[in-house]
């Protein structure tokens, strides 16, 4: 068996699989990226671009967005021009339909969970098609087979210890062989066998789950940004890519609804093996996550604001921010500029400051930390 340190685990976002282009594209990278350079990589895959939603909307009853999940699978297999892929990719389009058929009118999770499934189903199908396509020989695994779940329908947890065994049992003997083997992301199934997923951005959680269970080292999380930013760049246009962030401050930024990361996913790196993340793009992973900080990385890592419920808040995020002497500052900087406060959280032990605010000021607020916490401007 190949060394342990060459093993790494490598999540393909859904946001890069947009037609069957891009699985190419991402079959290349991983070839290019980590095959070429002698790892082995454990490859998990999303459902395509926007599929989830439109799952979402299958499960509730829609023939017509049933109808664009067949074309959108049908037309990105069709560009492989493999007629057994086509007709493979065919016959899960017709069992998706088939269990679409069986909705009735009251709403049943454990059927919602059984059609969206088929997102990452048929990803993973065309992602092993993809490798296979450039020369790097894939095997795909079940997740409904490895990952086992409690049943709590629509945000399942992983039962480590099943899962773990299963990871041991079936594909310990597949690493041996070199094979790259493929599995889909967000999916999994209870011991009795109920097809579950894992909340939205679920397939980081399946990354880092089996990364830690099998003690490999690195997980790559690739998506079409660079990293995780100081700010959402559409609102704060100077925002930079944060090199490293603690488990604590991903999970607590992820609480707060950055975009791309599940809470969950660091739990089980909290828990066993504390692998490295990187999160970034094929041209860079722009942003490790570590188990610990050295201590001069400690401080604010980024700010967010979250407008759901009534009142919006802003949250400054990163190591250590709860202390007296950074939340002076942090108020200094409201009085300063005459910015109401509506509440303020904040516990010694949290990376984090919640401050509730006005809505017309939100924003006008977020610049303004933006500048004093990253710009090095003067509050
Ligand atoms: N496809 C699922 C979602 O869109 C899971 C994932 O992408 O991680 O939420
Ligand atoms: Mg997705």
């Amino acid at each position: 068996m190949k060394e342990r340190r060459s093993l790494c685990v490598v999540k393909v976002g859904g946001s890069l699989l947009r037609d069957g282009r891009s699985y190419i594209e991402s079959a290349e990278n991983i070839k290019k990226t980590f095959v070429d350079a002698d790892r082995l990589p454990i490859v998990v895959v999303s459902a395509a671009k926007g599929v989830t939603d439109l799952l979402i909307e299958v499960a509730k009853g829609s023939k017509k967005h049933l109808e664009a999940v067949t074309e959108k699978y049908l037309s990105i297999a069709s560009e492989f021009s493999s007629p057994k892929l086509s007709r493979r990719v065919h016959e899960e389009l017709e069992h998706l339909k088939r269990v679409a058929n069986t909705i009735s009118g009251s709403f049943d999770a454990a059927l919602q969970d059984l059609i969206v499934s088929f997102g990452e189903r048929i990803s993973k199908i065309l992602m092993v098609e993809a490798l296979e396509h450039v020369n790097v020989r894939a095997v795909e695994l079940n997740a409904r087979e490895l990952i086992i779940t409690n049943n709590i329908h629509g945000d399942a947890s992983i039962d480590y210890v099943a899962t773990a065994n299963n990871l041991e049992k079936i594909v310990k003997p597949i690493l041996e062989t070199s094979a790259t083997p493929v599995i889909e992301g967000f999916i999994g199934a209870t011991e009795d066998g109920a097809v579950t997923t894992l909340g939205r951005g679920g397939s980081d959680y399946t990354a880092t789950a089996i990364a830690s269970l099998l003690g490999i080292d690195d997980v790559y999380l690739v998506t079409e940004v660079d990293g995780i930013m100081t700010a959402d760049p559409a609102l704060i246009p100077s925002a930079k890519i944060i090199k490293v962030l603690s488990y604590r401050e991903a999970m607590e930024a992820a609480l707060h609804g950055a975009k791309r990361i599940n809470p969950k996913a660091f739990e089980p790196l909290e828990k066993f093996y504390g692998s490295t993340v990187f999160i970034g793009s094929w041209r860079t992973f722009g942003t490790k996550i570590q188990r610990e900080l050295p201590a001069d990385l400690a401080g604010p890592k980024l700010v967010m604001h979250k407008t759901s419920g009534d009142i919006p808040y802003i949250a400054i995020i990163g190591e250590g921010v709860g202390n007296t002497k950074f939340l002076k500052m942090i108020i200094d900087i409201f009085y300063e500029k005459a910015f109401s406060i509506l509440g303020i959280q904040s516990y010694y032990y949290r990376p984090s400051i919640l401050v509730y605010v006005q809505k017309t000021e939100e924003l006008k607020i977020l610049r303004e930390l933006h500048k004093s916490l990253f710009e090095g401007a003067k509050p």
